[in-house]
C-alpha cells in the first residue's frame, strides 16, 4: 500500500514537472494572449464609421484567434460607462476605446488599470487617465487643414475671386479631436481672415459658439437655419461653410437649400468628413463639395496590432510621441494619414481601394 502511494505520489509530482515544463517550452505571454478576452467600446451606430471601425477590428483580432466583444454606446455616456464596466467584470484583459466623452471614463479607467486591464485610445483621445497606453489615431489637426484646403480650394474654384463669405462649425465639444480638427483648420483660414480674403458674417468663431454637441446634424442644422435668418436676410451672399463631418454637412446642406441655395447654382461650398456614402453620393451630385477619407481599415489594423504588442509586453509600433496631452502624461500615439475626396478623385480613392462599393453609393 505504502508503495503504491510512493508510486502515485512520484507520478503526480512528474505529471507537473510536465506540465510546467510544456509551458515554459512555449512564450507565456503568447499562450495567454491567445486566450485573451478584448472589449471594444464604440460610441455610435449612428454613423457609419463607428460599425466599420468596430466590425473591421472584431474580424482582424478574432481571426488572430481572440474573443472579442463588441459594444456600441449609442451615444450614451452612462451606457458607454456601463458597457466597459461590464467588460471589466467580464475579464478583459485590454479595451479598446472610442469615446463619447473622453473625460468621463477616468476613474473607472483607472482602477482598470490598476487591476491590470491595458487600454488602447482609438480614434479619440482618453482624457485625465494615467491608465491609457497607446492611442492609434489619424493625424487630426492634418484632417482641418485638409477641410480648410478644399475649403479654399472649392471657394477659389466655384466662388470668383473673393472676398468670401463663410460660417464655421466645429464637432462635439467633449471630443478632443473637434479641437484638433478646427486648430488645422485655422492654421489654413486664420492668415486669409487676418487678411481680409475671408469675412465670417456672424462673427462666430469661439468653441462654444460653433461647436456641436454629440456631432449631431440636427443642431448643425438647426444653428446653420439660425445663422441664416440673422446674417443672410439683407442679401449678404454665403459662399462656404466649414463643416468638420458629413453627418453635419447634411444637415447643414438642407438648411441652406431651404434658405433657398440652389445645388448647382449658387449653393455655398461645404466640406465634411468620413466619406459616408450619404456624402459621396451628394459629392457625385455637386451638393457637398468634399469630404475627408480616413481609412478606418488601417486604424482597426493600427489598433488590433497594439492589443497584441501589449498583451505580449511587447512595445507597438508608434509615430508620435509629443502631440498627445491628455492631461496626466503625453499618449503615445500612431498616426494615419487622411485625405481630401472630392468629386474629381472619389472613384480612385474610395471605390478603387474598396473602402466603399459602387452598390453603397447607388
Ligand atoms: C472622428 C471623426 C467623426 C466624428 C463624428 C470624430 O472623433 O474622428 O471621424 O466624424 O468623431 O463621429
Amino acid at each position: 500500500m505504502k508503495s503504491m502511494k510512493k508510486v502515485l505520489a512520484c507520478l503526480a509530482v512528474l505529471a507537473l514537472i510536465l506540465s510546467l515544463s510544456a509551458c515554459n517550452s512555449s512564450p507565456a505571454g503568447k499562450t495567454q494572449s491567445k486566450k485573451a478576452y478584448i472589449g471594444i467600446s464604440m460610441p455610435t451606430q449612428s454613423s457609419e464609421r463607428w460599425i466599420k471601425d468596430g466590425g473591421t477590428m472584431k474580424e482582424i483580432l478574432e481571426k488572430r484567434g481572440y474573443t472579442v466583444d463588441l459594444q456600441f454606446a449609442e451615444d450614451d455616456i452612462p451606457t458607454q460607462k456601463a458597457q466597459i464596466e461590464n467588460m471589466i467584470t467580464k475579464g478583459a484583459a485590454v479595451l479598446v476605446i472610442a469615446a463619447i466623452d473622453g473625460s468621463t471614463l477616468s476613474e473607472t479607467l483607472d482602477q482598470a488599470g490598476k487591476d491590470g486591464v491595458k487600454i488602447i485610445s482609438y480614434d479619440r483621445l482618453l482624457v485625465n487617465t494615467e491608465a491609457v497606453s497607446y492611442y492609434a489615431t489619424f493625424d487630426n489637426r492634418r484632417v482641418g487643414q485638409l477641410q480648410a484646403e478644399s475649403l479654399v480650394e472649392g471657394l477659389k474654384k466655384l466662388k470668383g475671386d473673393g472676398p468670401y463669405n463663410i460660417e464655421l462649425f466645429a464637432g462635439s465639444p467633449d471630443d478632443t479631436n473637434s479641437y484638433y480638427f478646427y486648430q488645422g483648420a485655422m492654421d489654413i483660414l486664420q492668415p486669409l481672415i487676418d487678411n481680409g480674403t475671408i469675412h465670417i458674417p456672424s462673427g462666430q468663431t469661439k468653441q462654444d459658439e460653433i461647436g456641436t454637441l454629440r456631432w449631431d446634424g440636427a443642431v448643425a442644422q438647426a444653428r446653420m437655419d439660425a445663422l441664416l435668418a440673422a446674417h443672410y436676410t439683407d442679401g449678404t451672399i454665403l459662399h462656404g461653410v466649414l463643416s468638420p463631418y458629413d453627418g453635419l454637412s447634411r444637415g447643414i446642406l438642407s438648411a441652406l437649400i431651404s434658405f433657398g441655395y440652389v445645388p448647382g447654382e449658387d449653393l455655398p461650398v461645404v466640406t465634411g468628413q468620413d466619406a459616408e456614402a450619404a456624402s459621396i453620393k451628394l459629392i457625385i451630385s455637386g451638393e457637398q463639395y468634399s469630404t475627408i477619407l480616413k481609412d478606418t481599415r488601417d486604424l482597426a489594423e493600427v489598433a488590433a496590432n497594439m492589443v497584441e504588442a501589449v498583451l505580449a509586453g511587447e512595445d507597438p509600433e508608434i509615430n508620435d510621441t509629443e502631440t498627445y496631452d491628455n492631461n496626466v502624461k503625453i499618449v503615445p500615439s500612431y498616426l494615419l494619414e487622411p485625405y481630401i475626396v472630392t468629386k474629381e478623385n472619389y472613384k480612385e480613392l474610395v471605390i478603387d481601394s474598396g473602402y466603399l462599393t459602387e452598390d453603397d453609393i447607388k
